[in-house]
């Protein structure tokens, strides 16, 4: 179990799934980096932010950037903040077919029904 009391299984099974930012596609880096932009970090991510949803569906992995711009918020809040605008991250277009992800979760889609591999 790590710290976030996600166990080995599912960190083992989200860190093969989510290589990239879930929201915005960002190729993510592991390390914290001693110098440049951190944006990039990997971080994990409740999709909803209730520490004791521990499932494949609502753990995911996101950059920096994403994870504090969303914060505490709700996604659906978050959705419609600035970040989200600017970027093209809203409930209806995902980026997944620009980012060619391989296990495409859409940010505000619906949890649970995401299609697997
Ligand atoms: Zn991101």
């Amino acid at each position: 179990m790590n710290s976030w009391g996600i166990p080995d299984w599912l960190e083992r099974e989200v860190r093969g799934r989510d290589k990239t930012c879930i929201y915005y596609g960002t190729q993510m880096i592991e390390q914290m980096p001693s110098r440049g932009p951190r944006r990039a970090v990997a971080t994990w991510e409740h999709i909803i932010n209730e520490a004791s949803i521990v499932t494949r569906e609502n753990i995911a992995r996101c950059c920096v950037a994403c994870n504090s711009s969303k914060g505490t918020k709700r996604l659906s809040k978050w959705i419609d903040s600035s970040y989200c605008k600017k970027r093209g991250i809203n409930k209806d277009g995902c980026r997944c077919s620009e980012t060619g992800r391989s296990a495409p979760r859409c940010a505000g889609g619906s949890n649970g029904s995401r299609m697997d591999r």
